[in-house]
This record gives C-alpha cells, structure tokens and sequence, in this order.
C-alpha cells in the first residue's frame, strides 16, 4: 500500500516518519530554523539523533521533545484520518495544528522563544 501523505513509497514506520516527503517536510518546518537536521535513514536513527539532541534537563529541550511527540502522533492521525475518515488536512494546516498543539501544552511564550 502506497502512502496516503505523499502518495509514493511503500508505508510503513520507516517511510511515514523518515522518508516520507510531506512528514518531513512538516519535520523540517518545525526543526529546521532551531536544529541542524541530519540526514537519517531510519526510525532508529531518528529516534537516537533526536533523543541526544533533546536529551537535557532544559525548558527549551523539553519544548523540543513535546513538540516531537506532537509530529509522531500527528502524522499518525493524519494518516488514520485519510485511510479511515477519507478527510484530509493540507500541510500547512496540519502544520499550523502541531503548534496550536504544543502552544496549548506550554505557555506560548517558552514555544516561541524555541522557533525564535
Ligand atoms: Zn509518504
């Protein structure tokens, strides 16, 4: 089964979070100003290069790790939604719902200060 996002590629963990054109570039849009992001080749190197970069006890660290979350299960619930629901959310609304999101879970000041 190709995948739902992007309409290429075989979906599985590894394509809808690492390979995936409309997931990273949703990646990219909310990391991409803040860290230098590699460029990995699997769930596993994603989940160790994100855990070493967002690894410290620090308020901008723990933003960085809500954040993440809110990608994984975002990205996944878009997918249940286009599979299951037949509805879709653009990219730029998925996006601006991810921040919505985290702003929510954290005062929007501390999340601002991350995407500067
Ligand atoms: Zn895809």
């Amino acid at each position: 089964m190709s995948c739902c996002l992007c309409g290429s590629g075989v979906e599985d963990r590894e394509h809808l979070f690492v390979h995936c054109l409309v997931s990273r570039q949703i990646y990219i849009s909310l990391f991409g100003r803040v860290l230098r992001i590699p460029d990995v080749q699997s769930w596993s190197e994603e989940v160790d290069w994100i855990g070493s970069k967002l690894k410290k006890q620090t308020e901008m660290a723990e933003v960085g790790r809500v954040i993440w979350q809110s990608w994984v299960s975002n990205i996944w619930r878009e997918r249940c939604r286009r599979l299951y629901a037949g509805k879709v959310l653009q990219t730029n609304v998925l996006l601006k719902l991810i921040q919505s999101e985290v702003e929510c879970f954290f005062d929007a000041h501390r999340v601002s200060q991350f995407w500067g």
